[in-house]
């Protein structure tokens, strides 16, 4: 299960989303789970970072209530619980 503050990426579109709130939904993208991307190594300055990326993009998942916010976005397609995520903008005032 994703936990808040943990990487994912896709293997096959190279798209890349930090976990804003949990759910017990299991990310996927390209039609396969993504990759958790250890805390350790190139990719530790990208859960270090507390602000959100400038004109960010969520994905929220209406089953179990997952949220993430897109760092690489790619046309690949994200799903959860067995269903496309929601897309929204992050920085709406
Ligand atoms: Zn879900
Ligand atoms: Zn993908």
């Amino acid at each position: 299960m994703a936990k808040k503050g943990q990487t994912y990426f896709c293997e096959i579109c190279r798209q890349k989303v930090v976990v804003d709130k949990e759910g017990f939904g299991v990310l996927v993208c390209c039609g396969q789970e993504m990759r958790l991307v250890g805390v350790k190594g190139m990719m530790a300055t990208w859960t270090t970072v507390h602000h959100k990326p400038e004109g960010g993009v969520k994905f929220v998942c209406n089953i179990c209530g997952q949220e993430i916010d897109v760092i690489v976005e790619t046309t690949g397609i994200l799903e959860c619980c067995g269903q496309r995520m929601q897309r929204k903008e992050a920085n709406v005032s």
